[in-house]
């Protein structure tokens, strides 16, 4: 039986606590025991990287180079290993854990160049013979909190800014993925980072989480996951004055126009709705159809949906691996008779099936209207709807009336509507012709309105949330 221990101030520690890791394809495939820390460990942890941080703010960009490279090189050389054990204990398809794996590989080799690249300015006061300069510095300890469906990208793409800056890290993974957290936590703790600047503190968030949240030595808190906990640290944060940045939820929108090509927009759909099983925030739940293309979309919509085969997540002819667990299933049926309730027609999918995992065959729902509950409430799998428009301007409407505004894209061969969308549409990424989930590494990611808080995160925009900027003023 392979073990997750926690990382607690450079210490491997499984605690006095553990909890089974179990195969959502095959839940009598127990992966492993998963350390599940307590109030005192993550206190300690935090101690540790409050300490640590101090000479880590000192390194040079060339220490933080070496790391942040090692900790990409491992990853990327080991890709397909990392993968497996992503797809084994999330669920999502075999090349989507190994693309995720190698994309948490690009981001530390992009933190890694950033590193040598941490720019301040310089400007002549508007006082005769002072000079003002601008610097980035560290912010102090991070703690860092992620979801369960990218459980190797989403720690790596807070943790690689928050090192490459001289902040040390304190990171609680997802309680359902706890052998990627594992298994980043022992490659950084092999890279030459000193002990103590990163630990791994594995727990149940809702005590633990708090613990993290008021310690007075962790300066900021970056979180991923849902609007009901990101709304509860972001209150605990605002009263203790910490720094905050939160990712959420979505209910992304893909219009689809009359002008567009029906192959690339059935396309889009199908993978921006239903990969990685739908459970991704950035996943087109709503499809907005106007009027001229709906009946040709919806049949070929429900003819590509109904022949995606669902299975283990780690058979090579599997595109659907299971929901993440039992719960989340129950709350996925539980939209697909909601939306039936509704009045909208169930197209294709929305049972469960057979097998020792947690397997449901995707739904997509047409005749839906944008005020029905399926359509303004985050399901977060493999459910989907179509909603018909008259035309461009009804369809960017509905678009955005939504409390979320994460990702958006439209399906169109005209300049004019994809131009005026980018520029009308409330979300924090727009797709033209692409599917709503699937993004560059090196590059802003992040939304508006109800799904995104604070700073972007990614690329160089990183640099806004992991560091503080400090203006000296020098009389020659
Ligand atoms: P969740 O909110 O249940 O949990 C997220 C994390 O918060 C977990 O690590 C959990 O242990 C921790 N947590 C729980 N209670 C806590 C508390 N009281 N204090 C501190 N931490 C606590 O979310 P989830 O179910 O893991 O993930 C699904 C959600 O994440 C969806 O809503 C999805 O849209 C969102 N998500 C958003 C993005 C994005 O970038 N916008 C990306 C992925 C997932």
């Amino acid at each position: 039986m392979t073990n997750f221990p926690n990382l607690i101030g450079g210490e491997w520690t499984m605690g006095t606590q553990s909890v089974p890791n179990v195969n959502p394809s095959d839940t009598a495939d127990v992966i492993g025991q998963a350390a599940r820390a307590t109030a005192d460990e993550m206190d300690q942890a935090i101690n540790a990287a409050h300490e640590a941080q101090k000479d880590w703010a000192k390194s040079t960009p060339q220490q933080r180079f070496d790391v942040l490279d090692a900790i990409g090189t491992e990853i990327l050389a080991r890709k397909e290993e990392l993968g497996d054990l992503l797809s084994r204990e999330e669920g999502k398809s075999l090349p989507e854990g190994i693309g995720e794996a190698a994309r948490a590989g690009q981001i530390f080799k992009f933190f890694a160049g950033e590193a040598l690249r941490l720019a301040g300015e310089r400007l002549d006061s508007v006082r005769p013979g002072v000079e003002v300069d601008m610097r980035r510095e560290p912010l102090g300890v991070v703690g860092l909190i992620t979801p369960w469906n990218f459980p190797i990208a989403i720690p790596a793409w807070k943790t690689a800014p928050a090192i490459c800056y001289g902040n040390a890290v304190v990171l609680k993974a997802a309680e359902a993925v706890p052998g990627s957290a594992w298994a980043l936590a022992d490659i950084i703790s092999r890279s030459g980072l000193p002990k103590g600047v990163f630990s791994l503190v594995n727990g149940r968030g809702s005590e633990i989480g708090p613990v993290m949240i008021d310690h007075p030595k962790v300066a900021a808190i970056s979180f991923t996951g849902s609007v009901q906990t990101g709304r509860s640290v972001a209150q605990a944060c605002a009263v203790n004055f910490k720094k905050v940045q939160l990712e959420m939820g979505g209910k992304n929108p893909m219009v689809v126009l009359d002008d567009a090509d029906l192959e690339v927009a059935v396309g889009a759909c199908v993978n921006g709705a239903f990969f990685s099983t739908g459970q991704r925030c950035t996943a087109s739940s709503r499809m907005i159809v106007t009027e001229g293309i709906y009946d040709d979309f919806v049949a070929a919509m429900t003819k590509a949906v109904s022949a995606l085969k669902v299975g283990d997540a780690r058979d090579a002819s599997t595109q659907i691996g299971p929901v993440i667990d039992e719960r989340q299933l129950e709350k996925d049926l539980e939209y697909v008779e909601i939306a039936k309730a509704e009045g909208a027609t169930l197209a294709c999918g929305g049972e469960r099936l057979d097998g020792n995992g947690y397997f449901m065959s995707p739904a997509l729902f047409t005749d839906t209207r944008n005020d029905m509950r399926i359509n303004q409430e985050e399901v977060f799998g493999p459910v989907a709807t179509i909603i018909k428009a008259k035309d461009y301007d009804e369809a960017l409407a509905l678009a955005n009336d939504t409390e979320f505004g994460l990702s958006a894209g439209i399906c169109t061969t005209s300049l004019k509507y994809a131009t005026h969308f980018k520029a009308n549409v409330k979300a924090g990424m727009v797709m033209v012709n692409l599917p709503t989930a699937g993004v560059d590494y090196h590059v802003p990611f992040g939304g508006t309105k109800g799904s995104s808080y604070g700073s972007r995160e990614q690329g160089r925009y990183a640099a806004e949330f992991y560091t503080t900027v400090k203006t000296s003023y020098t009389q020659a």
